[in-house]
């Protein structure tokens, strides 16, 4: 497991459109890099549809990891909203994390804008990694 991610500052902003687009639901997706440095976001329904839940659809969540596979990238994340909190993964989120080599990156929406932070889920509990915004 990675103890710190990099997230280019022009990533940040995308995946920042993409929530603000799907709510007031809950949007969800994958970050795929390489060496803890996320290089493409790409983006997974949800088909919960739901401003409190999020599933990925099942076949855009194996296309995106299959194309992150044929770029020789690692899934570094799987990212989602909580378009109304709380800024860190939920009791749900720790027990359906289903990729415990990649992190949980949780975006809230607070006043100040959207706070994203990551964590390593493992046996359904959550521990920090350092996030890095360059
Ligand atoms: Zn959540």
């Amino acid at each position: 497991m990675l103890d710190s991610i990099r997230l280019p500052e022009q990533l940040r902003k995308q995946i920042e459109d993409y929530l603000e687009k799907h709510l007031p639901e809950e949007a969800c997706g994958i970050l795929g890099g390489r060496d803890g440095r996320v290089e493409v976001m790409l983006p997974v329904r949800n088909e919960l549809q739901s401003p409190v839940r999020f599933r990925m659809n099942a076949s855009e969540q194996i296309r995106a990891i299959l194309w992150l596979e044929s770029q020789g990238m690692d899934l570094i994340g799987i990212f989602h909203s909580h378009p109304s909190g709380p800024e860190f993964p939920s009791d749900t989120d720790l027990q359906e994390h289903a990729y415990p080599e990649s992190a949980a990156i949780i975006c809230s929406l607070t006043n100040a804008g959207w706070v994203m932070r990551a964590f390593s889920i493992q046996e359904g509990r959550a521990f920090e990694i350092e996030l890095v915004f360059h």
